[in-house]
């Protein structure tokens, strides 16, 4: 025995290459559809039998094959989509690797037919574990049809992993899903054992393609976003941040048409939701990137649902951008956008559609991004003992709407005015549930109806409803409640009535942070010296701690010199905080530093830093308010961006609809 290695039989390397490529029945499916797609079909149905283990067929009304190609189709490295290596650079369809229909083939009883449009017949091939048994002329309409059956009855060890038939079929429905996504212009149609799962006409945007798919209430409350960039466009639908899910089954990306899954998206678009939704949270959010071919690799993963960018960075900065300038205002949510845009492939913002929304544009979102939150507190001489936490308006840096208690709309900016038409469209909490116990009159905002239900044929979640957040000045104030809430009546024309209670924490710590940040970005917290410099004793380790992160404290505002060997002289510190006790303010936030001092938690220190400052320095739940200091909370929350939720991502209102109250009294 001199030989011991010889070459695998032809049989055998397509068994093992169709383990890359066929996973389980959705990854086949996924493999077909494409197909169809890029033979140009305007239509696809696919049935299933038992999760797709015994059945998966595919029908589409593409360009088909003559009898040669269609014998072709099933070998290996047979495609007519690439000829060369340079092809590779610049793929412009979802197939390139001629390998998925050998694949299949290899691992079931495949039964083929097609016909191009021109030809008076088609043509029917079958084949067992890839042999091909029979070809023959066959009656069909044009396009192809593939019927796979029995996947992996050959492959053991494959067949031992498939799961349920509920479990296949879910993650079978879940691939159509996002290839209906990546697609509008085409019909799909899914079937299971007889039942349909999801039926979908062609659609004439994006946005028609989510109402058909997600249902007309979710897609209705997402934000649109486009922004663009040298190197490309990222476009889409993004929740509210008063919506979070438990899994990040609703975060779809797609790059050119292809849906992927990509790290590099996935954390542009969660650190775009940082701070708003909970931390371990995700978000609903539909992204399109679309890039020059030449800026994407999609050879690099045999299922093609991995890609890499040429300019990872550019691209990062530009999702990143897209979704932050976008979360930055949540006023108008997609769904009060005309229903439909061009139906050329793109969700083109139409000139003109600014009477509802100016602010989904990209350029004018990042403009909104980059403008700073507001000026900096003016001083005012003879302290003014009112304004203990600067909750009342300043008037000189205020436009005329956020003036208190909407007194009449002299001065309304122009995108004030523009934003009113669409403002709460009706979508709220109660409306959205309109069975909600009817004996609770509480809703459990973070609670367990916003966990996602089952794996299901329709993955969405059901849970509290994220409304839109309305412009809080220009409601009625009813009062404070529990010395922690104002209340709020909310009776826009447009929307149904509501009350809505506003947590003024939450709502003063987000105002707050939002003026700290953006100070912080511009060069550090602005400072203010103290009229009386007041002195600091510490433990000596912990004045250790604090002496060597004297940087850290004076680019967050506080200004500290060493006065002895454990003791600092605070002279400055955050103006935002004018009026309030530094001191205090300061020794909080020192409690709350860990054992590692203020350097310890890396590149999110700062971020933290900010966060707790802003919690220590706001108004807490317990404080009555008066009028004014409302009024002036109010205006200041209008003014800031990511009002919705606070810091740490909990929600800064809540609305009850006039008709959840009615049907708590039986009306
Ligand atoms: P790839 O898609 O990478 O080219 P496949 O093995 O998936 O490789 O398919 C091989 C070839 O068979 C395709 O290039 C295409 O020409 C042809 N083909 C497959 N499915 C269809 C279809 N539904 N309609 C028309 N042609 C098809
Ligand atoms: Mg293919």
């Amino acid at each position: 025995m001199s030989r011991v290695i010889h070459i695998l039989t032809e049989q055998v390397a397509s068994q093992i290459a169709a383990g890359e490529v066929v996973e389980r029945p959705a990854s086949a499916l996924k493999e077909l559809v494409e197909n169809s797609l890029d033979a140009g079909a305007r239509s696809v149905t696919v049935e299933l039998e038992r999760g797709g283990g015994a059945l998966i067929a595919v029908t589409d009304d593409g360009t088909g094959m003559g009898r040669e190609d269609a014998t072709l189709a099933l070998r290996r490295h047979a495609t007519s989509k690439i000829r060369d290596a340079a092809d590779l650079t610049a793929i412009r369809t979802l197939g390139f690797r001629g390998e998925a229909l050998a694949a299949i083939a290899s691992v079931a009883r495949m039964v083929l037919r097609t016909r191009r449009p021109g030809d008076d017949h088609g043509v029917e091939i079958a084949a067992t574990a890839g042999e091909i048994e029979r070809v023959a002329a066959c009656a069909i309409a044009p396009g192809t049809r593939i019927e796979v059956r029995e996947l992996f009855f050959n492959t053991p060890a494959r067949l031992k992993f498939m799961k349920t038939v509920a479990t296949e079929q879910a993650a079978a429905a879940s691939a159509m899903q996002r290839l209906a996504l990546a697609d509008h212009r085409v019909a799909f149609s899914l079937g299971a054992d007889g039942r349909s799962l999801l039926a979908t006409p062609r659609a004439a945007s994006p946005l028609e393609r989510m109402r058909q798919l997600f249902g007309a209430q979710l897609a209705g409350r997402m934000l649109a976003f486009d922004a663009r960039s040298g190197s490309g466009r990222a476009w889409g639908l993004a929740a509210t941040s008063h919506e979070s899910f438990a899994t990040p089954r609703m975060v779809l990306t797609f790059v050119n048409g292809r849906a992927v899954r990509d790290r590099l998206l996935a954390r542009a678009i969660a650190q775009a939701y940082a701070t708003l939704i909970p931390r371990g949270r995700h978000p609903a959010v539909v992204l399109f990137v679309e890039l020059r071919p030449e800026e994407v690799d999609v050879n690099v993963h045999p299922m093609k649902t991995e890609v890499r960018f040429r300019n990872a960075g550019a691209l990062f900065e530009l999702v990143y951008r897209a979704l932050r300038a976008r979360l930055s205002d949540q006023s108008v949510p997609a769904g009060a956008e005309r229903p439909t845009a061009g139906n050329d492939g793109g969700n083109n913002q139409t000139a003109g559609s600014d009477e509802i929304d100016d602010t989904a544009g990209a350029d004018g979102g990042i403009v909104r991004l980059a403008r700073p939150v507001r000026s900096g507190p003016s001083a005012h001489p003879g302290g003014d003992e009112e304004r203990p936490l600067r909750l009342v308006a300043d008037n000189s840096t205020l436009t005329g709407v956020q003036r208190a208690l909407g007194l009449g709309y002299g001065g309304v900016s122009k995108s004030d005015a523009a934003l009113r038409p669409g403002f709460e469209p009706g979508r709220d909490v109660a409306n959205d549930r309109a069975n909600g116990a009817p004996h609770s009159p509480s809703i459990d905002y973070a609670g367990a109806a916003m966990t996602p239900s089952a794996a299901s044929a329709a993955p969405i979640e059901t849970g509290p409803r994220g409304a839109p957040v309305p412009r809080y000045s220009e409601l009625r104030i009813l009062g404070q409640l529990f010395a922690g809430y104002i209340v709020l009546e909310d009776s826009s024309a447009v929307a149904d009535d509501g009350l809505i209670l506003l947590d003024q924490h939450a709502a003063h710590e987000r105002v707050t942070f939002e003026r700290l940040s953006a100070e912080f970005r511009a060069g550090g917290v602005r400072s203010q010296a103290l009229l009386v410099p007041a002195t600091l004793e510490l433990a000596p380790a912990r004045a250790a701690q604090v002496t060597s992160g004297l940087a850290e404290l004076r680019a967050i505002g506080f200004e500290l010199e060493p006065f002895g060997p454990a003791t600092l002289l605070l002279t400055g510190m955050p103006a935002v905080f004018d009026g309030a006790d530094g001191m205090a303010l300061l020794t909080d936030l020192l409690d709350g530093m860990g054992e590692g001092g203020l350097r310890a938690n890396g590149s999110g220190a700062f971020e933290d830093l900010l966060k707790r400052l802003a919690c220590h320095g706001s108004v807490r739940v317990g404080r009555v308010l008066k009028s004014d200091e409302i009024s002036a909370l109010l205006a200041d929350l209008d003014a800031t961006p990511f009002k919705s939720n606070c810091p740490h991502g909990r929600p800064v209102h809540i609305r009850f609809a006039r008709g959840q109250i009615e049907r708590l009294f039986r009306r």
